[in-house]
């Protein structure tokens, strides 16, 4: 017998719908490519993406189709996330950190049609427009004055087909219904990576999609409400800006986007204008906020909870956070492949009488699963360790708003563990404790092996990261000729201090098992960082692929 309610189909376009009927005054605000704050309303919003769905349809987009942008945080942007979705064809959103090369093969790979960019990448579009295969029109998403007073003739000149935004909303009325079709369909597309082998395509539906912002909004994981002004730094080609564009419609907060203003200065004038009580972000950028506040003596006066994720909060961030500026850190976990969101480290109840240090403690660690995903640790056998084992292993995941298989069924079957039942292998290596938090100790391939022992470099880099004349570290397995591999720490001193190897190894002592103590320390002036921020260990590691450690 079935239930007897509706059959709504869970729809994006369903958002913006309640976005503009019950929160239709709520602000979004934006830092633009035009130099100018932009203040806008939810209403506005969807008269301008009903606008722009038409647009669509007139420049040939049919359901299906992929539209590709390569843009900043910003309305316009967003615009778009509701326009192309909505109207039935495939939002790609581009990573433009990536060389030319790989947007070239990444839009040829996902067949984009159209392709909408910021100005600020006019050069990039200019290198690949000539080489991509499908992309039929090119979309500056500003005006036309703005356009013709900043872009130079001859790099225009380079690119086909060039439309400007404004024009296309302008050309059209708002007299436009929402398409009603399968949840199931496809919405939007994001490319993985691709630290090993070529990027691969992770496509959403509109079901993963609004089932994933409902548990987003949760007050146990982002806890995001009406009242708030939320500003994500984390972009909008990284994991859908991990779904607050969408949870920002669920719940009517204000939005806050930061355009490329993405430098501590800018951050805080942003934070304190607009009220801002929430945001989201990996922990590089936070880096830069925190330089900034602390070097000008400033406060936050609005902001009480930042999320960080996307790669290991250090535990001395959280803590920096905490006690100097009363913000409240969310460490949150998650991966493309996740939609992002995987597990966020809320408080459950018993931890309410704890002391801070207890406290600090656990919000080091990765956090519990969120409903709607189900997660896993096993060992190299596929059995599975049980919660409160001190044993780390391959953590697997499964849940509605977690990948099936790749766009176009690259890389083959991605459940290997699949048993009959379906569990994605991370590739992360984590142990959960008894009361169901989740800690990685490291990516499978950056774990470090040492005598057969495996040694988690997050721990090691967290505690490099908590000694004050140290601006960022990483550690990776160097080859080793008794060990096969001992950990070396690459270190960023901050500016102006002065760090020795031996005193860095010093502030080791008593903190981890004597044995996991890196067996160097090298100062470097950099290290590099992908193209969403993450520490780039394969490079180090090719680097440092010859260094003799000593060996005393
Ligand atoms: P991406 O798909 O680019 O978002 O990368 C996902 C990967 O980032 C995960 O599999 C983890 O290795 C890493 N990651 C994300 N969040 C965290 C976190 N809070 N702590 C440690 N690693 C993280």
């Amino acid at each position: 017998m079935n239930g007897q309610m509706m059959q709504l189909p869970l729809l994006i376009s369903s958002l913006l719908v309640h976005a503009e009927r019950h929160h239709g005054e709520r602000e979004i605000v934006s830092r633009r490519v035009e130099g100018d704050i932009h203040r806008t309303t939810y209403k506005e919003l969807a008269t301008r993406a009903r606008r722009m769905a038409k647009a669509l349809a007139r420049l040939g987009v049919q359901p299906a189709d992929r539209v590709a942008t390569l843009a900043w945080n910003g309305y316009r942007h967003m615009e778009l996330y509701y326009a192309v979705s909505g109207s039935g064809a495939v939002l790609h959103t581009l990573n433009p950190r990536l060389h030319p090369d790989q947007v070239v093969y990444i839009a040829d790979h996902a067949e984009d049609s159209v392709l909408f960019f910021d100005l600020t990448f006019l050069p990039l579009v200019a290198a690949v427009a000539g080489r991509t295969k499908s992309v039929r029109h090119w979309v500056v998403m500003t005006d036309r004055a703005h356009l013709s007073k900043n872009a130079p003739a001859d790099v225009v000149a380079k690119i086909p087909n060039l439309l400007a935004y404004e024009d296309l909303v302008a050309a059209e009325d708002d007299h436009y219904a929402w398409p009603s079709f399968d949840e199931n369909t496809a919405s939007s597309l994001c490319y993985t990576s691709g630290t090993t082998g070529n990027p691969k395509g992770v496509l959403y539906s509109h079901r993963s999609t609004v089932l994933h912002a409902y548990a987003a909004a949760l007050p146990d994981a982002l806890n995001c409400g009406s009242a708030d002004a939320i500003l994500p730094v984390v972009p909008m080609f990284h994991v859908n800006a991990w779904s607050l564009p969408y949870v920002g419609c669920m719940v009517g907060a204000k939005l806050v986007f930061p355009g490329a203003g993405l430098d501590g200065k800018s951050l805080y004038e942003l934070f304190e204008s607009e009220g801002v009580t929430l945001s989201a972000g990996v922990p590089t950028v936070w880096q830069g906020l925190l330089a900034h506040v602390e070097a000008n003596n400033l406060r936050f006066s609005t902001m009480k909870r930042t999320i960080i994720g996307g790669s290991a909060c250090p535990p001395a961030m959280i803590r920096a956070f905490g006690e100097k500026y009363g913000v409240h850190v969310l460490h949150a976990w998650g991966m493309t492949e996740m939609s992002p969101l995987g597990t966020v480290c809320a408080f459950k109840g018993k931890h309410a009488g704890q002391s801070q240090q207890e406290r600090y403690a656990v919000m080091a660690k990765q956090g519990r699963a969120v409903y709607g995903v189900d997660m896993k640790v096993v060992d190299e056998n596929g059995a599975e360790l049980p919660f409160g084992s001190e044993t780390s292993g391959d953590l697997l995941v499964r849940g509605p708003w977690i990948l099936e298989k790749y766009f176009k069924g690259e890389g083959g079957d991605p459940l290997r563990y699949s048993d009959g039942d379906g569990w994605f292998p991370t590739g992360d290596v984590a142990k959960i404790d008894a009361d169901g938090y989740m800690q990685i100790t490291d990516r499978s391939k950056d774990v470090i092996k040492s005598g057969g022992e495996w040694i988690g470099s997050i721990d090691l880099e967290n505690i490099a990261m908590a000694h004050p004349a140290v601006a960022m570290a990483a550690c990776i397995a160097a080859p080793h000729p008794k060990w096969d591999e001992r950990p070396l720490l690459v270190v960023v001193k901050k500016p102006g201090t002065d760090l020795t190897r031996e005193q860095l190894l010093a502030f080791y002592e008593g903190k981890i098992a004597k044995w996991w103590t890196p067996d160097d320390v090298v100062f470097v002036d950099a290290i590099p960082l992908g193209a969403t921020g993450k520490m780039q260990k394969n490079k180090l590691r090719e680097q440092f692929r010859d260094y003799r450690l000593p060996t005393a």
